[in-house]
């Protein structure tokens, strides 16, 4: 029997795969059901080219989530307020809660036959992958949600202001069911305590934010940290680490689903074949974890003038295909090695991104 501990996307994602190659399987998830750790919220799907479900089927999943594909966003820089659309549909998918992808892929994995064990708190040292999430403090969010029946339905709000989202981090607003908003700020080290405070600042300063709240209430609140700390192996005492749990996140943006899923997939195919975990997620992760390092070097040491230079060409209504707006060829990996190599000698001075 397999044993997983943690029901977030990544034990998840592990469980379906070794079920469907026949082997017995229990997942420990510590709250009452999976995605409890969320208050229902949307999170956008990196890869997937607005096709969410074939990216999911690439990786052995087939579950029922509501998503959606959104292709126009409010742009705002530190200066400009504009609206562009996207080359490519982004995908952004319900977490936590009724029909959230969580909930999908455990229905999924217990017409497999995968048993689950809910409120079984595990010691780290009780399974063969532990895929308990963040353990430590990289990244914060936290956001409100107001009831509002102004904002589009079909776009996104994505802000870079220095200001309020230290340091090169980012505020953005989703429109969830109805007439609901939810309004988030992020930050990293060392500014994750001050998260809520400047998202409050945020609304009342910046003009485009307290227009489409109007004086609004919360209703509600959203939050979490993630940690990304890529380790020299993510296999400790015998137990495969995935997602979170193994320090895969995101450190530019956050972005930890694929990481998540990913680990999760190839945790599952190095136990059932004898694979060599190690190899399988560094060759997997290796150019993401680099460009994604590298980002976060540029957005450190520029702030959020890095995004409005990106930026600096495009206009209301064009369309953004982020391809051209970064870099190519050897200046791209030029720039890349360059920043990583400086935001690696920080993180490895000063422990943070
Ligand atoms: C507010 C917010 C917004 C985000 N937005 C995005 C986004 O837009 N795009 C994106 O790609 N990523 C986003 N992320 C990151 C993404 O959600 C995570 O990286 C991803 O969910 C990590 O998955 P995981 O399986 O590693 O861990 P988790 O999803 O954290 O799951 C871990 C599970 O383990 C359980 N657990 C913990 N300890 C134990 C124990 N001892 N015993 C048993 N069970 C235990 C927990 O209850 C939980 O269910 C966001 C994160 C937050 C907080």
């Amino acid at each position: 029997m397999r044993r997983i501990i943690g029901g977030g996307l990544s034990g998840l994602a592990a469980a379906v795969n070794f079920a469907k190659e026949g082997e017995k399987v229990e997942i420990h998830e510590k709250r009452e059901n999976v995605g409890d750790q969320f208050h229902a919220n949307y999170q956008v799907l990196l890869d997937s080219h607005g096709d969410a479900p074939s990216y999911l089927k690439e990786w052995g999943l087939k579950p029922k989530f509501t998503y959606k594909n959104v292709k126009t966003f409010l742009c705002c820089t530190q200066k400009r307020e504009f609206t562009v659309s996207m080359k490519e549909a982004l995908p952004l998918i319900l977490r936590g809660g009724d029909n959230s992808l969580e909930r999908g892929i455990k229905d999924e994995a217990e017409s497999e036959g995968v048993k689950f064990h809910f409120k079984s708190k595990q010691k780290p040292k009780s399974g063969d992958i532990l895929a308990t999430g963040s353990y430590r403090t990289d990244m914060a969010a936290f956001g409100a949600y107001y009831e509002n029946s102004d904002f589009p339905r079909d776009q996104f709000l994505y802000m870079h202001d220095e200001r309020f989202s230290p340091r090169g981090w980012y505020l953005y607003i989703i429109p969830m069911d109805k007439d609901t908003i939810k309004v988030v700020n992020c930050t990293s080290r060392p500014h994750t305590k001050n998260t809520k405070k400047l998202l409050f600042k945020a609304i009342e300063k910046r003009k485009i934010l307290s227009d489409i709240i109007d004086g609004a209430k919360p209703t509600g609140t959203v939050g979490g940290v993630g940690g990304a700390h890529f380790p020299k192996s993510a296999i400790e005492n015998g137990i495969l680490k995935t997602g979170e749990a193994a320090g895969f996140q995101d450190p530019w943006r956050g972005f930890g689903m694929n990481y998540a899923i990913e680990s999760g997939v190839l945790a599952q195919r190095a136990l059932s074949t004898g694979g060599d975990y190690d190899k399988m997620w560094k060759a997997q992760f290796k150019d993401r974890m680099k460009a994604d390092i590298a980002r976060r070097g540029i957005f450190w040491i520029f702030g959020n003038r890095a995004f409005e230079f990106a930026m600096r060409n495009v206009k209301e209504g064009d369309e953004v295909d982020w391809g051209r707006i970064n870099f190519s060829g050897w200046k791209k990996a030029l720039l890349y090695n360059s920043f990583y190599s400086a935001e690696m000698l920080k993180k490895s001075t000063m422990d943070y991104w």
